[in-house]
């Protein structure tokens, strides 16, 4: 039998999601998540997706660590025949948030693999400790299947060094690996490529602009399908602002702030990452409600708004001169797929650049890839619904892809 189905993982600190999918057509079978690992509030929602799908299940009960969850997980997949131990299963590819330098491909994880993103764990303290206990606790359940890593950082190791070097002192710089690394490389991939195809070319013919924009939000210039620029940093810190994230701050910010406001480093993190961004401005991170609360003529959603498209339409104008050719600008992630609005007022004034959006088109509601400027426009701007899952799952299974050898 051939094995075709790939299971995506993707293991934060108390969560698992996952989908497993079907490699001979894109198909997803099932997908779900786990929650609140480790308190008394667990829960496990599963989906069935075969058949025209079924109705979800959920587990409420305490589950006290990943291996409980996953070991959870195949029991809801083996329910619905689907279970890890099938012959149909072909791997399992895991999303690795922090790859350094080194990891510039999805990779087949062996134990030098595993040393080397425990190496990173002091770039990527929250996300990569709970990458790799998924990992080690997938690997437990299945030693003998090949699990992938698919790096968020992966899709940027080709950024130039004028682009991925801070101006900073070199010998500091490279004794503590500080660079520009980027984060949601799988999804600039995805959505670059994806756009490309909108436009009935060549991944190889297109320079692109991505803005991704969900809670955490980043831009990326594409020129040929390689990523030449991108907004996040050596943490997804830097850039465009986010959801609770500030982006962008002069870094004199943070030492004002430790000498006269008296705040320590882990405070002022914790400000910059939890309580900025949208959340800061006006005290809500969801484009939906912030919309809602301009509709009602409020101020303080207003400006946030302002602010945050003000660092969007930059970070356009910075990229069309890095690419100097621009054929689309695409957006994606929860924000750029659903917020008209958002979509309207980046591109507004830019019509010298080629880019302008057509009101009625950007106002259609659809989970397709769409075109959405007139069609004279010099530069497309797209909608393309990102995939991450699918985008790990086609990696994961190009690598290893046809494993009749292993069951023969
Ligand atoms: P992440 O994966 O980073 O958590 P998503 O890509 O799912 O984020 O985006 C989540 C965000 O998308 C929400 O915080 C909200 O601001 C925005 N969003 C979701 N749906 C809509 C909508 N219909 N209109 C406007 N914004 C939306």
């Amino acid at each position: 039998m051939t094995a075709t189905r790939v299971l995506v993982l993707n293991s934060g600190s108390s969560s698992v999601k996952y989908q497993l999918l079907d490699m001979r057509d894109g198909a997803r079978l099932a997908q779900g998540l786990v929650e609140r690992i480790g308190e008394e509030t667990s829960r496990l929602k599963h989906t069935p997706l075969t058949g025209g799908g079924g109705e979800s299940r959920e587990q409420n009960r305490p589950i006290a660590d990943h291996e409980e969850a996953l070991k959870a997980v195949a029991g809801e997949l083996a329910h619905d025949g689907l279970g890890l131990d099938s012959p149909e299963l072909a791997a399992i590819g895991h999303r690795v948030v922090h790859g350094g330098k080194f990891f510039t491909q999805p990779t087949v994880i062996d134990d030098a693999v595993l040393k080397e993103v425990e190496r990173l764990i002091p770039v990527a303290p929250l996300h990569n400790p709970a990458n790799l206990t998924g990992i080690r606790t997938a690997m437990a359940l299945r030693p003998d299947l090949p699990q992938v890593a698919v790096f968020d950082t992966a899709f940027h190791t080709t950024m130039p060094e004028s682009a991925s070097r801070y101006a900073i002192d070199v010998k500091t710089a490279d004794e503590h690996r500080i660079r520009r690394y980027g984060f949601h490389g799988t999804s600039h991939a995805y959505v670059s490529r994806r756009t490309a195809e909108l436009l009935g070319k060549e991944p190889e013919e297109v320079n692109v602009i991505v803005l991704h924009l969900g809670n955490g939000a980043s831009a990326s210039a594409v020129r040929g399908g390689v990523c030449v620029e991108t907004s996040m940093g050596l943490t997804p810190l830097e850039g465009l602002v986010m959801g609770t994230r500030s982006g962008d701050v002069d870094p004199a910010v943070i030492f004002h702030l430790m000498r006269v406001g008296n705040m320590s480093a882990d405070e002022i993190d914790v400000l910059l990452n939890k309580k900025s961004g949208l959340i800061g401005l006006c005290g809500d991170n969801d484009m939906r409600e912030i919309r809602r609360r301009i509709d009602e003529g409020d101020q303080e959603a207003r400006l946030a708004f302002d602010i945050y498209i003000h660092r969007l339409k930059k970070y356009i104008g910075a990229y069309y001169a890095v690419l100097g050719r621009v054929d689309a600008v695409a957006f994606t992630a929860g924000v750029g797929e659903n917020a008209a609005p958002v979509r309207e007022a980046a591109v507004s004034g830019l019509e010298e650049l080629g880019l302008t959006v057509d009101g009625e088109l950007n106002s259609v509601r659809s989970d397709e890839a769409r075109i959405i400027s007139p069609e004279y426009a010099r530069v497309a701007v797209a909608v393309v619904p990102t995939d991450e899952e699918l985008e790990i799952a086609r990696q994961t299974y190009a690598l290893v892809g046809d494993s009749d050898r292993r069951h023969a």
